[in-house]
């Protein structure tokens, strides 16, 4: 009997789907599930994950190709990882191998590195005319014999590869690749002792006349010198080798583990908790002591002290001696995040973002696996890391889209954090202020345990919010995008020395129509969303039963004529801002202005120094943040998220609007909101400015189960792409046609489509929409499988989206 695997290609190809058969040589023998193997495919060497292995009879040997080499010491994938895998392939139809990747920093594990060399028989045309530059680089490579481009680029600079190229093609030059593991791992040398304690007493006194030596042996006696050491204590190279010859040092080779984060500090105050605060962790750390699965809804008004729960419980965790995962949905939402369990937690915690250098990502896998690190904080990819011990995953701000993957795979972190933790045997967290209304449905049915923290910390009270109607303000001749009582807040609030935010919602600007006069939204007759305008066609289009509209001259509720396609950028309202107050200090912050997190991040530090008077910004001012100067928030226009034509723009619009308020009076002082918009008497925006949760949800849930939204019914959306409009809206009509064909005995299922994306045209291609709305996806999604539609290269199923168009 031979020993074979089942290999799965890394690969985002996606209709790579099958696993390949290898054979397994003897020196490797102890493969199993999980391992990482380098293997032959096609003409090429690829890197590949053992989903399985076998005893099949000896004759296959000659019919497979062997496994070529190994990756790691153990195996990547542990059981509890291989099944989320699946799980992950199951659920959002997606190869395995794409599941599985999501568990690789960098999603490959190795590089392939090419290395050049001299031909051997270069000496009969060596005499052959060249340039002065070629001589110097052949001369270079004899002395070299094998150099990578790397190597080449240093040393001969950008020119470097436009002369490997030429003294490629001249024979003179050969090139051959190797695979090697992606990681590169950093070692540093440390100086320890090669005595014992008691042997250098011995021979310290004969020292003393040798005052370097002396002084090198004396530190070693009480700790390991690094290079940054002896640098500092002056000694010389010579002193150490000659101690090193001697042996009565050594040179030991340690790998270091790179984080960025190492030197964020802060001071950790420890808090009296409040009973609702002391009740929430009772009950997690109840949950904790018997080592089983649960989940909780911890929802907690903004102010209320979440972070101080997260922070108790992971507390509890790490005294259990297990793992914990913080996942926040934004990475410069860290920061704050960051240093609160820096200060607790010290350097028991790693950090893990998209910026992470390759390598430091693998050292913080490597603490992780290892256990050296027990707090893993992160955005949605953290939901991935490799904790063998796991206790607890928390999703602050549970509600935020981000925690959707808006690329294949497209999972939903909240999701993979529940089955995870039901694997693992461990609890969840999901906190918010305004939870989603799908988990506070799932809460409600008893599948989480509601938590509730219903009031501010220290007596400090929500802010009072003013209610604008702009229809009114344009009755009074008011064309600015401020209204009166916004204009009267901040002129307050800057004279009081205190600090605004203003939000300004950009998103889903000028794809709707409304009536400037009385608020009217046009929406589909058909369908209670908004329509949206076509730019190209010149027509709104509803993108759930695709009807098409021309827009209308006259406001069909008013007749008045003030009808308009809806939007404001934030550089306009910051020059009426900058009129209305000429010395008042004002930055904006928004895609514009924040590159990278390091920006924000210095816009909010400075901000938070008291360097500016007014914040401006979309959605990103409105979140997380805790300044405790600010003490008015106004938010302009909030209500155009409704108009995306989306059954989650209220929930949407309920969520931005209480949290950006949420900004308001955090410290001492008490705070101020001004809410502007055109649809004052929509649910979500009377909800929200009484900053009441429960009467939203429950006007939000009948809205849904009406419609047959989620959490009453699951969607699949479904994008098909092509090069040329026709071809685009051809394929996704025979699709669409298939689908119902296939699903027209299950009477559950419904197919909306095929209608064009609201931005038809990404990147050169035309895109259509097709969703499938079921009860339940089970069969449609076997369908799907089976006719192999998922692995179409122009078609992407997104099964449970966080947005329909
Ligand atoms: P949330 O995340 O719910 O919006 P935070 O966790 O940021 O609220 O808490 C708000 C503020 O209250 C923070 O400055 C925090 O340090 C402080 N805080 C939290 N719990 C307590 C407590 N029990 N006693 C005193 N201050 C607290
Ligand atoms: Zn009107
Ligand atoms: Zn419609």
């Amino acid at each position: 009997m031979i020993k074979t695997a089942e290999v799965v290609i890394n690969s985002g190809i996606r209709n790579l789907t099958d696993a390949f058969t290898y054979f397994i040589p003897d020196q490797f023998s102890y493969l199993d599930t999980g391992w990482r193997v380098v293997v032959p495919f096609g003409s090429r060497q690829e890197e590949g994950f053992v989903v399985a292995v076998r005893s099949e009879p000896e004759g296959r040997k000659d019919e497979l190709k062997p496994i070529q080499d190994v990756l790691d010491d153990d195996p990547w994938f542990d059981d509890h990882m291989m099944q989320t895998a699946r799980w992950l392939s199951e659920r959002y139809l997606c190869t395995l191998a794409e599941a599985m990747r999501l568990f690789i920093p960098g999603k490959k594990g190795i590089r392939k590195e090419k290395f050049y060399y001299l031909n051997a028989n270069y000496a009969g045309i060596f005499n052959e005319t060249r340039t002065e530059n070629q001589a110097a680089v052949l001369e270079w490579f004899r002395r070299q014999k094998i150099v990578t481009m790397r190597q080449f680029q240093k040393e001969f600079g950008p020119e470097a590869r436009s002369l490997i190229e030429e003294l490629k093609q001249r024979k003179l030059v050969l090139c051959s690749s190797t695979v090697q593991t992606a990681r590169v791992n950093k070692y540093e040398s440390e100086l320890h002792l090669a005595l014992t304690g008691e042997q250098v007493t011995g021979i310290l006194p004969q020292m003393e006349r040798k005052p370097a030596q002396f002084r090198l042996i004396q530190a070693l006696l009480t700790r390991n010198l690094t290079d940054a050491d002896l640098k500092e204590m002056k000694v010389s190279r010579q002193t150490v080798k000659t101690l090193v010859d001697l042996e009565m040092i050594k040179i030991v080779r340690k790998q270091v583990m790179r984080d960025s984060y190492q030197n964020v500090a802060g001071k950790y105050q420890p808090v009296t908790l409040s009973p609702e605060q002391e009740n929430a962790v009772a009950a997690i750390a109840d949950a904790l002591s018997y080592s089983r699965f649960q989940s909780f809804l911890l929802h907690g008004i903004t102010g209320s002290g979440k972070t101080e729960v997260y922070i108790r419980a992971v507390a509890a965790v790490r005294q259990a001696g297990k793992q914990a995962i913080v996942l926040v949905p934004e990475i410069a939402l860290t920061s704050q995040l960051v240093q609160r369990f820096k200060a607790r937690f010290a350097n028991d915690v790693v950090v893990i973002h998209s910026k992470l250098s390759l390598n430091e990502r693998y050292d913080t896998w490597q603490r992780i696996r290892e256990e050296t690190a027990g707090v893993i904080i992160g955005a949605r990819s953290a939901v991935f890391a490799p904790a063998p011990n796991l206790g607890i995953i928390i999703l602050d701000e549970e509600h935020e889209f981000t925690y959707k993957q808006e690329e294949s795979p497209y999972y939903h972190t909240r999701d993979v954090a529940m089955t995870r933790a039901n694997l693992a045997q461990a609890a969840v967290v999901l906190g918010s202020a305004t939870p989603a209304v799908e988990t506070f449905y799932d809460a409600l049915a008893g599948r989480h345990v509601l938590l509730s923290l219903p009031s501010r910390i220290a007596g400090a009270v929500l802010p009072q919010v003013m209610l604008v109607d702009m229809r009114e303000e344009l009755k009074k001749g008011r064309r600015s995008v401020l209204s009166t009582q916004l204009e009267g807040l901040l002129r307050d609030t800057i004279q009081r020395g205190e600090q605004a935010i203003i939000l300004l919602n950009r998103r889903g600007h000028s794809t709707f129509v409304m009536c400037r006069e009385c608020g009217h939204v046009i929406t589909c007759r058909h369908c209670a969303v908004a329509l949206t305008y076509h730019y190209a066609a010149g027509m709104m289009r509803c993108h759930y039963c695709d009807a098409v509209e021309p827009v209308p001259t006259l406001c069909p509720a008013c007749r008045s004529r003030y009808i308009k396609f809806f939007g404001t950028g934030t550089q306009k309202v910051e020059q009426e801002l900058q009129q209305l107050f000429p010395d008042c200090r004002i930055v904006r912050m928004d895609q514009d202005t924040t590159h990278g997190k390091l920006a924000q991040d210095a816009i909010l530090s400075d901000f938070d120094a008291g360097r500016y008077d007014i914040l401006l910004g979309t959605q990103m001012v409105a979140k997380g943040h805790d300044l405790q100067n600010v003490t008015a928030v106004g938010i302009l226009s909030v209500d155009t998220i409704l108009n995306i034509p989306d059954f989650r723009g209220a929930e949407r619009t309920f969520a931005l609007i209480t949290q950006a308020a949420g900004r308001a009076g955090r410290g001492d002082k008490p705070g101020k909101v001004v809410v502007q918009a055109y649809n004052p008497e929509h649910y979500a925006v009377c909800a929200a400015a009484n900053q009441d949760y429960s009467s939203f949800y429950a006007a939000e849930i009948e809205f849904r189960q009406k419609l047959l939204y989620p959490p009453f019914c699951q969607l699949i959306k479904c994008t098909v792409a092509a090069g040329m409009e026709d071809t685009a809206r051809r394929k996704a009509e025979q699709l669409a046609a298939a689908l119902k064909s296939e699903l027209r005995p299950d009477a559950g299922t419904d197919i909306i489509g095929p209608f064009p994306a609201p931005v038809l045209k990404v990147k050169d291609r035309y895109r259509m929409i097709i969703l499938i709305k079921a009860g339940n996806l089970d069969t449609v999604k076997e369908i799907i499988r089976q006719k192999n539609w998922h692995t179409l290269s122009d078609t992407v199923f997104d099964v449970s989206p966080i947005s329909v168009v």
